[in-house]
């Protein structure tokens, strides 16, 4: 699979790795957009929310509960923003589903 994200997760390019398991990892960003930046790939490739089953639908959401439980080691205290591009409008450069978490610093632009 020609995708940059599954090569980091096979091991094939290198990353700066915070958190593993079986179903996905916790990456520093190579171009951080704040003091902290990472990003959490679940190791199954899809690109979009619109292509997830309901078992994927799980397993994000077990995904997004592992952020909380690595407050210490990400820097977390002061509170993050995680940001999900999806397709061209936001910018979606990796069509692989991954969650950015941004954090140790306030925040100027509000998305939403
Ligand atoms: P997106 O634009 O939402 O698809 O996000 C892709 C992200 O991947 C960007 O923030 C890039 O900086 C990041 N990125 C690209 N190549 C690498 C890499 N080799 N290791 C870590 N992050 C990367
Ligand atoms: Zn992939």
């Amino acid at each position: 699979m020609d995708c940059l994200f599954c090569k980091i997760i096979a091991g094939d390019i290198p990353s700066k790795k915070f958190y593993e398991d079986d179903e996905m990892i916790i990456i520093a960003d190579i171009d951080p957009k704040a003091k902290y930046h990472y990003l959490l790939i679940p190791k199954k490739h899809f690109k979009l929310l619109a292509d997830m089953t309901e078992e994927d639908a799980t397993l994000l959401g077990r995904c997004l509960k592992k952020i909380p439980t690595l407050t210490e080691e990400l820097h977390l205290q002061g509170g993050y923003r995680l940001v999900v591009n999806q397709g061209d409008n936001p910018g979606q450069t990796v069509p692989h589903l991954h969650v950015h978490i941004l954090a140790g610093q306030k925040m100027g632009w509000q998305p939403a």
